[in-house]
C-alpha cells in the first residue's frame, strides 16, 4: 500500500501554524484536533518546520511554563523529514525508526498534500495483516 492510497481514506487535511504564533496556541491547535503534531507554514514556505508535542514537553520542562509564550519558530523542527505519495509504507515505517519520528509531511513539486502518522501506518498494516489471515484461513478450509 502506498502514500496515496492512505491519503485518500484520510483525506488531505493537514493542520498547520505560523510560526509567528505561540507555543501556546499551537498546544491549543493539537488539543482541539486530537493530533500530535502540526506543520509550520507562512506565506514563503509551505513546510518552514514541524512542531510536535514532544518538542512542547521539551520547551517547559527547559524553561517552565513561560515557555508557553515564546514564538513557535524558536521550538520547531526545521529540517523536515517529507516523502512523496508514491513512497509505500514499509518505507514509511524505515523512515519513522530511524528518524524517530512519528509524522511524514507528504510533500508533491512543493506543495504539501498530506500528513502520514505513526496511528496511520499502524491503522493500514493491521487490515493489511487481517487480510492476509482471512486469504491463509480461506486457502486452509479450500484445501
Ligand atoms: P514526533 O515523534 O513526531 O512527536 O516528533 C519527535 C521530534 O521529531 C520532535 O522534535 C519533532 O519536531 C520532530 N519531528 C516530527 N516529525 C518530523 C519530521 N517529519 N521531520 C523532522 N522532524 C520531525
Amino acid at each position: 500500500m502506498s502514500v496515496e492510497q492512505i491519503l485518500l481514506n484520510k483525506g488531505r487535511n493537514v493542520v498547520t501554524i505560523e510560526p509567528t504564533k505561540t507555543l501556546a496556541q499551537a498546544a491549543e491547535l493539537l488539543s482541539s484536533w486530537k493530533i500530535g503534531a502540526v506543520i509550520v507554514a507562512d506565506a514563503l514556505q509551505p513546510v518552514s518546520g514541524i512542531i510536535s508535542e514532544r518538542d512542547i514537553v521539551r520547551a517547559i520542562s527547559n524553561k517552565g511554563a513561560s515557555a508557553l509564550l515564546e514564538p513557535v519558530s524558536m521550538h520547531m523542527t526545521r529540517q523536515v523529514v517529507t516523502c512523496t505519495k508514491r513512497a509505500d509504507i514499509p518505507r514509511i515505517m524505515e523512515i519513522m525508526t530511524t528518524s524517530r519520528i512519528r509524522h511524514v509531511p507528504v510533500v508533491e513539486e512543493g506543495t504539501l498534500i498530506g500528513i502520514i502518522s505513526i496511528g496511520d501506518v499502524v491503522k493500514h498494516r493491521l487490515a493489511e495483516i487481517e487480510a492476509e489471515t482471512q486469504a491463509i484461513k480461506e486457502y486452509i478450509a479450500s484445501a
